[in-house]
């Protein structure tokens, strides 16, 4: 990993990292769990990763904070590496239009989940991943630190447990696609791979370089392929359509690219062939998306030009 804060999109972010200073409305962080609770909202981070792994940064790109959903992405990945298309046979791809954590789609649809990224798609998808892999959890663990190089990217433990006391919700998601037989794992078994997935901690640094293989069609940073190229295109589809929560319309309309954010506040994006991005601010608006994260992406889009668009 090539490490520069001088070179081509340094200007950009320093005046991006400006201009959100100036904006006082920030959004709430999530309140779900006291750890997130306590995220300042003032915080502030983004960096830029070039497809040879060159990364610029600014504000607070080194800090850890809880990726949340945005794991979402990667257990995707790693899931349809290994089993391909029968993946979807058991997920869709279709925007949701629900909450994230939406039950009501699940009963008329045989509990077959919208798409990947919704909590219901993102279990079905940790689960198949667990049975191939034994350790969905760690199997994702070691993707992240290998990309990003940083071997000391970790789950957050308390963040995990805390995560466990207040999964009722994941629970009756995983409870009631096994009902359908959509579940493979004993439910606890499934849930404690998911909890310990959303609380891994990453700074926007880790995670910007860690996507690079959806920039890269399809190949990791040490040149090895992950996915086909055609795979790469679909999971950068469904993060256009399916990665914002139920504002993937609004997220699309403002930044123009594949995106996913979770609930930590960090959002990820993709500009296929050129560079990965990864915005972070704790404050969230109503629909669970960083008000300034995706800000940052807006103005990022709009002054480089950058775009799918
Ligand atoms: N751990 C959270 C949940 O499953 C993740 C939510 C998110 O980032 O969207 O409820």
């Amino acid at each position: 990993v090539i490490v520069r804060s001088t070179l081509t999109f340094q200007p950009v972010l320093d005046r991006i990292a400006d201009e959100i200073a100036q904006t006082p409305t920030r959004g709430r962080p999530a309140d779900y769990i006291p750890a997130l609770a306590a995220c300042d909202p003032a915080r502030f981070g983004m960096a830029v990763a070039e497809l040879d792994g060159t990364v610029y940064g600014v504000g607070d790109w080194r800090q850890p904070f809880s990726a949340q959903s945005i794991t979402k992405v990667f257990t995707l990945a790693l899931d349809l590496a290994r089993e391909a298309d029968e993946l979807w046979e058991h997920v869709g791809r279709e925007p949701s239009g629900n909450p994230f954590n939406s039950l009501v789609q699940l009963e008329y649809e045989n509990g077959i989940p919208r798409n990947p990224f919704i909590n219901a798609g993102a279990l079905v998808v940790t689960d198949r991943l667990h049975t191939r892999t034994g350790d969905a959890a760690g199997t994702l663990l070691d993707f992240l630190r290998t990309e990003s190089g940083n071997d000391r990217l970790a789950i957050d433990e308390d963040v995990a447990a805390s995560e466990a006391a207040h999964g009722d919700r994941n629970a009756a998601l995983g409870h009631f696609m096994a009902s359908y037989g959509n579940i493979d794992n004993p439910v606890p078994v499934l849930l404690d791979a998911y909890f310990r997935q959303c609380s891994v901690a990453a700074s926007c640094a880790d995670l910007a370089l860690a996507t690079g293989f959806l920039a890269r069609h399809g190949i990791r940073s040490d040149g090895s392929r992950l996915l086909t190229q055609r795979q790469a295109k679909q999971v950068n589809a469904v993060m256009l359509t399916c990665g914002t929560y139920d504002a993937a319309g609004e997220f699309a309309y403002r930044v123009g690219l594949p995106g996913k954010s979770g609930v930590g506040g960090g959002v990820i994006a993709v500009v296929p062939g050129r560079c990965t991005l990864c915005a972070w601010s704790p404050g969230l608006d109503e629909q669970g998306n960083s008000v300034a994260g995706v800000a940052a992406l807006d103005r990022f889009t709009t002054l480089t030009g950058l775009s799918v668009f």
